[in-house]
């Protein structure tokens, strides 16, 4: 895409469809998709040196402190296949997060690219996570509108769904107000350094994808 290391920051509420874009712009632009859940798996798994400092701190029931965590992504990031760049899914979640990490990026002489938010309003979401139901037998997850069950399944028919109190509507409320107070600033931080780029997430999920990659097009000389 460019000759320059693009670090990219993807943003967006729950049920945003985030992961899901994340996994797929990775994919067509050659960065390197950083799912923080997963590097901290990967470590743990692998018993390395962060990961058995990361583990001291969650045995305890402790939050991992942020600098341990710049720490695996720094060494995430120094890896070949994250030589394009990479696309942050997970973090920073905090301001206090982001400045870190801008400072551990500019020691290295590197700086976030852009962070793109996926813009979904309130009534979206809660349109979206709402309609989440559960098969009472086997798990299996639908969604009212967009994933019926099904009527003729002995197993997953209408009458057998059940819905997890994640998805009940206060749930719902408690989710968006907790992404509110911590994105809001975050989104906030990132305008104020002119590197805050939206979409509309309203659109079809292949809609989004574009607008994504154009987005990140649109600061890649
Ligand atoms: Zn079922």
């Amino acid at each position: 895409m460019t000759d320059q290391t693009m670090y990219v920051i993807l943003l967006g509420p729950p049920g945003a469809g985030k992961g899901t874009q994340a996994v797929q712009t990775a994919e067509r632009t050659g960065l390197l998709h950083l799912s923080t859940g997963d590097m901290f798996r990967e470590n743990l798994r692998n018993g390395t040196e962060l990961g058995s400092l990361a583990k001291t701190f969650m045995d305890k029931g402790e939050l991992v402190p942020d600098d341990v965590t710049i720490r695996m992504l720094l060494e995430r990031i120094s890896r070949e296949d994250a030589r394009a760049g990479c696309l942050f899914d997970g973090f920073p979640r905090t301001v206090e997060q982001a400045r870190a990490l801008d400072e551990a990026l500019g020691e290295q002489g590197n700086e976030i690219t852009v962070t793109v938010l996926i813009d979904v309003s309130d009534e979206e979401i809660t349109r979206r996570l709402g309609g989440r139901v559960s098969c009472a037998s086997c798990g299996s997850v639908f969604h009212e509108i967009f994933n019926p069950p099904k009527a003729e399944s002995p197993c997953c028919d209408q009458v057998n769904m059940i819905q997890r109190d994640d998805d009940k509507p206060a749930a719902i409320a408690n989710r968006l107000q907790v992404y509110a107070d911590q994105t809001e600033p975050l989104v906030a931080y990132y305008r104020q350094a002119d590197k805050l780029s939206s979409v509309n997430g309203e659109q079809s999920p292949q809609a989004v994808g574009e607008d994504l990659l154009a987005a990140l097009q649109a600061v890649s000389d």
